[in-house]
């Protein structure tokens, strides 16, 4: 006789009592590290309950969310209607534009990439020396030429140091990495001005990407911030999920012009879909996540929540200066940048340090009350 199916869920054992143990530490440890967890851009206290069951099934978004596919174990429609909402946002053309749900910032911007090596095989990557620490990986998977430039005290792109280096190297098309918001000073890369120097240049052939793994969801809401997508003409574009929208599962999107997908697009029988995306398999529970935070929020929603993250912002230098401490931020930034605080500060909290700077993010969930304590926390502790 045949052995019936397996239930997996009715293990008759279960977890053990010890393996509880361990889960509800880790857990009320977890609770505790999310009050000095200031540094980073990723938004905390949301609540996906409504999904939970979905957890219950095996998802699976495998290959390109806009064709057929023979598996039908997928949420493609919630996924697309996420792509759609992020194309309207960045004014992608209509018709004209793809996209999906990736893993997090550093698939978007290695899609990107990709898509220009498909255009311009021979083509030299230009990126300034703030841009995010995974891209430099990214150009070494992906084989592509590619020069650091300077950027200016502030964060942005040094753009006379753009038109010198483009100007000895006019005969090979640029492929420009835009940061839309850098790691550690939150300084946008001007779109607009680069294309100046592009024709200014006389330069024909080039592809643009904009890295918007965090503004991406707060410029698009600020009043007079400056355009970046495909409105100031970048072909693609990345943005994360779980930093500003805030997910308990690293997600992000990435858009780009379709002319440019089409190339890399191969159809493959076993799935019965197109091998558009970098993995094969993909996450069928994150695009849930963005779809409940759109539909919940929506633009008003993140627009007053930005309003108040950047209100905060300021709250949070003026309350460093007033003792002392040179805090500082961009324009439109959420992002105050410190001295590097001393190491009993660092000891506390969850702070981001390179070189000689320090910085905290006024992320949705951050409250005046935590700026208070580590302002206190910095006065006592001079760096
Ligand atoms: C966070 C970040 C990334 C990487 O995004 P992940 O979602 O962490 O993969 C890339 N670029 C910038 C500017 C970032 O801030």
């Amino acid at each position: 006789m045949l052995p019936p199916p397996v239930e997996m869920a009715k293990c008759p054992t279960g977890l053990g009592a010890a393996d509880r143990a361990r889960l509800d530490f880790l857990y009320e440890q977890l609770q505790r590290q999310l009050r000095t967890f200031v540094g980073y851009p990723c938004t905390a206290g949301f609540d996906y309950s409504d999904l939970f069951r979905f957890l219950a099934l095996p998802l699976n978004n495998v290959g390109d969310p806009f064709t057929r596919c023979t598996i039908q174990m997928h949420t493609r429609a919630i996924e697309r209607e996420v792509l759609e909402w992020f194309a309207a946002l960045y004014h992608a053309p209509a018709g004209e534009w793809w996209g999906y749900v990736t893993n997090g910032g550093t698939e978007g911007n290695m899609y990107g990439l990709y898509l220009a090596r498909e255009l311009y095989p021979q083509g030299i990557v230009y990126y300034s020396q703030d841009t995010h620490y995974s891209v430099s990986k990214n150009l070494r998977m992906l084989r592509m030429q590619h020069i650091m430039l300077k950027s200016q005290p502030h964060g942005e792109l040094d753009y006379d140091d753009l038109r010198e280096t483009l100007r000895l190297h006019r005969d090979t098309p640029p492929i420009l990495f835009a940061n839309i918001g850098t790691t550690m000073r939150e300084a946008h890369d001007d779109v607009g001005r680069i294309h100046a120097i592009l024709r200014e240049l006389a330069i024909p052939e080039f592809y643009i990407h904009a890295d918007a793994a965090l503004c991406g969801m707060t410029l698009p809401f600020v009043e007079g911030a400056p355009r970046f997508d495909f409105r100031a003409g970048v072909h693609s574009l990345s943005v994360s999920g779980h930093k500003f929208i805030g997910a308990p599962i690293p997600c992000g999107v990435v858009l780009a012009l379709k002319r440019h997908v089409d190339r890399v697009a191969r159809s493959v029988e076993y799935v019965g879909t197109l091998d558009t995306t970098v993995t094969g398999s993909r996450n069928g529970f994150t695009p849930l996540i963005l779809w409940h935070a759109l539909r919940t929020y929506g633009r008003e929603g993140f627009a007053r929540a930005v309003g108040a993250c950047l209100a905060r912002a300021e709250y949070a230098v003026a309350a460093f200066r007033r003792r002392g401490i040179a805090a500082w931020r961009n324009p439109h930034a959420i992002t105050v940048v410190l001295p590097r605080p001393a190491p009993a500060v660092l000891a506390k909290w969850q702070i981001a340090v390179h070189e000689c700077v320090g910085h905290i993010l006024i992320m949705p969930h951050i409250t005046t009350a935590q700026i208070d304590e580590l302002v206190d926390d910095c006065a006592a502790h001079p760096a």
